[in-house]
């Protein structure tokens, strides 16, 4: 098949040639007549050619394209790519109007990076929110977003939960940023506005904390009397040694929780101010290998392999209450005799503490919600050990304070094994 271009430079050479024949017929002059009608045809490709070239450069009204043969086949189909192109060229540009004048109405700030974390573009609000400026433009985020918990986060690289800050540009508002990976290693980062949620958050934690500090004073003077009736002489033929034994261990148990409560309330406001230190893990996990006795485990067998050199960056009280209720809980959920293993070991460049139980295990079906508070897997065993149903919702909230991870594996009637995971002290 030939192309329209061909074919229309054919159809010029046959009618042209069909012409210089019938000249050259009559006058007699056949060579004059051909080499003429072979320079013209030469000259004319090479008008045409310069012709094409100059409304190519230029494509406006003074220079029109060459009008005949294969060069006027070929402008026709450049200037029918070039309208197509320009069609499509007002889609686009219609799409990222549209686009532009929707981001308009979104309430969060939204700044595009590029690979290197350099600002792309950010909506209107971004410069009320962030006190970003049309400036900013070209230059790192970290430039206008100096608070060094974003930094950080925005470092670390690992944006699967959003950061919460409490001030951005000198506004006392608090702020949760999330981060979006996208197209060939470009962020998206939205700061939403969260001051009203967290203000409520913070009533209800306040509220928590408060009425287990108010209950703490009288439990204390109720358990003090119940004590001193028990320890009375004669006590145990009385008729209510086994109703005050009764009310002596709800007593116990009441007080657990609001311990409980109180160490939970205080780890999850953040209200431990104080700033993350260098924890020495070994030495707080000596210490509950001396005390483990004391956390019930009597009649189990414990192995403590612990790296003393592995060090933490965190809150050393948070910690070892994380420690504590994991290594009470392999007490707990372990039949006497059982091997409880305890480990703090370096692993893929991550911090590892395991506590690995012959127990009783867990149903799979529970596991993703061992860490809401008061979920017991059998309530009755949880209370009948002590159990707050509290203990793993403070592990969750320590290991948020730590950026850590929990993993738990468990196989019922053989065993667990739950597993903090840390990022490495960077000191
Ligand atoms: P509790 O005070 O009831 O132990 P936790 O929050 O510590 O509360 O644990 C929640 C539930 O998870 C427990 O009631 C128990 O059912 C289950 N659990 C926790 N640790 C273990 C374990 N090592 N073995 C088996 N079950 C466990």
């Amino acid at each position: 098949m030939l192309s329209n271009a061909i074919k229309s430079e054919l159809s010029w050479l046959f009618s042209s040639f069909l012409v210089v024949f019938f000249f050259a017929w009559i006058t007699g002059l056949w060579l004059a007549s051909f080499s003429a009608y072979f320079i013209y045809y030469v000259f004319r490709h090479l008008l045409n050619m310069s012709r094409f070239e100059r409304w190519m450069d230029r494509r406006s009204s003074t220079y029109s394209p060459p009008d005949s043969g294969f060069w006027e086949e070929l402008s026709y189909l450049v200037n029918k790519k070039q309208r197509a192109l320009e069609k499509h060229a007002d889609i686009n540009l219609y799409k990222s109007e549209q686009f532009k004048a929707a981001s308009m109405l979104i309430p969060d700030a939204i700044v595009s990076l590029d690979k290197r974390d350099n600002i792309e573009w950010f909506n209107p609000i971004s410069k009320t929110m962030l006190g970003m400026r049309h400036q900013d433009i070209g230059c790192k985020i970290e430039s206008v977003i100096r608070q060094p918990e974003f930094i950080q986060y925005l470092r670390r690289g690992q944006f699967d939960k959003a950061l919460t800050l409490t001030a951005i540009q000198h506004q006392s508002r608090t702020f949760e940023v999330r981060i979006f990976s996208y197209f060939e290693d470009h962020k998206l980062v939205v700061v939403r506005d969260i001051t009203e949620l967290y203000q409520l958050a913070q009533i209800r934690r306040d509220f928590i904390a408060n009425a287990s500090h108010e209950l703490r004073t009288p439990l204390t003077v109720l358990r003090g009397y119940l004590e001193v009736m028990l320890d009375t002489p004669g006590s145990h033929q009385n008729a209510w040694q086994v109703p005050l034994q009764h009310m002596e261990t709800q007593a116990h148990r009441m007080q657990a929780i609001i311990e409980d409560l109180l160490a939970l309330s205080t780890i999850e406001s953040g209200s431990i101010n104080r700033s993350k230190s260098v924890v020495s893990v070994a030495s707080l996990l000596h210490q509950i290998e001396k005390d483990a006795q004391r956390l019930g485990g009597v009649n189990h067998k414990f192995s403590f392999e612990i790296d003393d050199h592995l060090t933490l960056e965190g809150y050393e009280e948070s910690l070892k209450s994380l420690f504590m209720n994991l290594v009470s809980n392999a007490v707990r959920y372990s039949p006497e005799g059982g091997d409880i293993k305890v480990r703090w070991f370096k692993h893929n460049q991550q911090a590892v503490f395991e506590v690995i139980d012959e127990g009783i295990g867990i149903a799979q079906e529970h596991i993703p919600r061992l860490t809401e508070r008061f979920y017991r897997v059998d309530a009755d065993r949880s209370r009948g050990t002590g159990g707050t149903g509290l203990g793993l919702a403070i592990v969750k909230h320590v290991l948020e304070r730590h950026n850590g991870q929990l993993q738990i594996d468990s196989v019922v009637g053989k065993g667990s094994c739950f597993r903090c995971v840390f990022p490495l002290s960077s000191k």
